[in-house]
């Protein structure tokens, strides 16, 4: 089952027949580039992530490849964290991440690169940029597909005010956690007042990196025009904004050109005015002038419609292929709380599930696909609890289980005991031996191949397997409670 494949170093040798691998053998680049970026947003993806090449895989690192120094400094100091972790979703065994610098010279999208010649971590002027780059509003995020509930009502009043009257609030600062729905407000925004204004919705990252090239190629005097000419200013995230005085000059002056003209501005960020460590107080304070709301985490009501909403969509999409019961839903929308992005990304991950396998994942399959964002963190899938459940499934005492007696009806619940260990913890073989009675690791693996053999031939076992899996898996969220 998925199961398997999901576990971690059991990938290359245990072929499950009846189901397409869920994890291939090979880490899937594009996967991987997915949830990038759903979880750091697509200005982020497109900037910097989008530009990393997949190599090769070793033993337990992977070797990517990006186009130049600066790209891998940056990405290395912000992103290789969260790069980590989605690779090992996909792969637990891999611990770092190696770059390679390779120039990329066919990339349409880059001009001649070569800054092995370079130190000067600034020059960024080889990325062929058009200003009109930094103006692609996301078609997808409206106010009509936004879902209000209490945590989030007062953020997209205000929004739908400054777009029905601008200079109302300005600026409007809106800040909340990550995936609360800020640039899904800010894109609502840029949308609307795209029909009657001229519209600059821009990160704050790709603000700095417009102002270093600007300064690099001298096109300071077009950078200055072009920034105070907008009617409107977008800008995400300016918790990014941490540019040398030079720059926060240049912004609060372009700020401060645009308030006075009667642009509408409105920022987002991850916390509120008065917390910007990066940013100088005159620019803190100029915020902290306009509205300032923020976005909570979402409420149980509110995750539910996301929930509802977003597989109704896909079932949409998908011509009513996707099945998703009403158990699973209610289970995403109690179990994923801290953001929007992650139950969005919940859902998509178990639309993925289906149409992979053809079938709605059951409660079991849900929680390991959904593993990494849920708090039920495997370690409290104890062997214990593993034992017990084992054993009062197969009526044998746990003395029977860890006895070293090879009677058959102790020796089938005794593997299958130690192969739902492998999958349902991250435990390493001679840890698994040693919670069975000290039992060798090549015991260990050998029980843990019989049983994928014998599930392969035996629709009877393959049953029983999902049942322990689920009870094991459900009694260890009622302990929770
Ligand atoms: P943030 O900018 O706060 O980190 P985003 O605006 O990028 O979060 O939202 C993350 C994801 O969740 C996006 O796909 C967005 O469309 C979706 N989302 C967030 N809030 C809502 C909402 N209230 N209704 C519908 N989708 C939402
Ligand atoms: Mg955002």
């Amino acid at each position: 089952m998925v199961l398997t494949e999901l576990s971690p170093n059991m990938n290359n040798n245990y072929k499950n027949k009846s189901l397409p691998n869920y994890k291939s053998v090979f880490l899937d680049w594009n996967l991987v580039q997915t949830d990038m970026k759903n979880k750091l947003g697509m200005d982020i993806y497109e900037s910097w992530l989008k530009k990393i090449k997949f190599i090769e895989e070793l033993n337990n690192y992977v070797l990517l490849s990006v186009p130049t120094r600066f790209i891998r400094d940056w990405i290395t100091s912000r992103y290789l964290d969260q790069i980590l972790q989605i690779i090992k979703i996909y792969k637990k065994n891999i611990i770092r991440i190696e770059f390679k610098i390779v120039e990329q010279t066919s990339d349409k999208d880059e001009n001649k690169i070569n800054l092995e010649t370079t130190e000067n971590k600034d020059n960024v002027s080889f990325i062929k940029d058009t200003y009109l780059q930094y103006n692609r509003i996301d078609q997808n995020k409206r106010f009509d597909n936004f879902v209000i509930g209490s945590s989030n009502k007062l953020a997209y009043e205000a929004s739908l005010k400054v777009t029905e009257n601008i200079s109302h609030y300005n600026p409007l600062y809106i800040y909340g956690g990550v995936g609360m729905g800020k640039t899904h407000l800010l894109n609502s925004i840029g949308l609307e007042l795209k029909k009657k204004y001229k519209v600059m919705f821009i990160s704050a990252e790709r603000f700095m990196y417009q102002f270093v090239k600007s300064i690099k190629s001298n096109e300071m005097v077009k950078f200055k025009e072009y920034f105070r000419n907008t009617d409107i200013l977008l800008i995400d995230d300016i918790q990014f904004m941490n540019g040398k005085e030079a720059m926060q000059e240049e912004f609060f002056h372009t700020f401060n050109a645009l308030l006075d003209k009667g642009s509408q501005i409105v920022v987002t960020a991850d916390r509120a005015p008065n917390n910007l460590t990066r940013i100088q107080e005159r620019i803190r304070s100029r915020f902290s002038g306009g509205l300032v709301i923020d976005v909570q985490k979402p409420e149980n009501e509110l995750r539910k419609r996301i929930v509802e909403g977003k597989t109704n969509e896909m079932n949409k999409l998908y011509l009513g292929q996707i099945n998703i019961s009403k158990e699973i839903k209610e289970f995403i929308s109690n179990e994923i709380t801290n953001s929007i992005r992650e139950l969005v990304g919940a859902v998509n991950r178990i639309v993925s599930f289906s149409r992979i396998y053809n079938k709605a994942p059951n409660l079991a399959e849900t929680k390991l696909v959904l593993k990494d964002l849920l708090n039920l963190s495997e370690n409290k899938v104890t062997i214990d609890l593993i034992q017990t459940v084992v054993c009062k499934f197969f009526k044998i005492s746990k003395n029977e289980m860890l006895s070293s007696r090879r009677s058959r009806y102790l020796v089938r619940p005794r593997q299958t005991a130690i192969y739902l260990t492998k999958i349902l913890t991250s435990k390493s073989l001679p840890e698994i031996g040693r919670e069975f009675s000290n039992r060798d690791h090549t015991t260990i693996i050998h029980s843990v191949r019989t049983i994928e053999k014998i599930k392969q031939r035996d629709t009877e076992m393959l049953k029983n397997i999902e049942k322990l899996k689920n009870q094991i898996l459900y009694v260890n969220k009622e302990n929770e409670i």
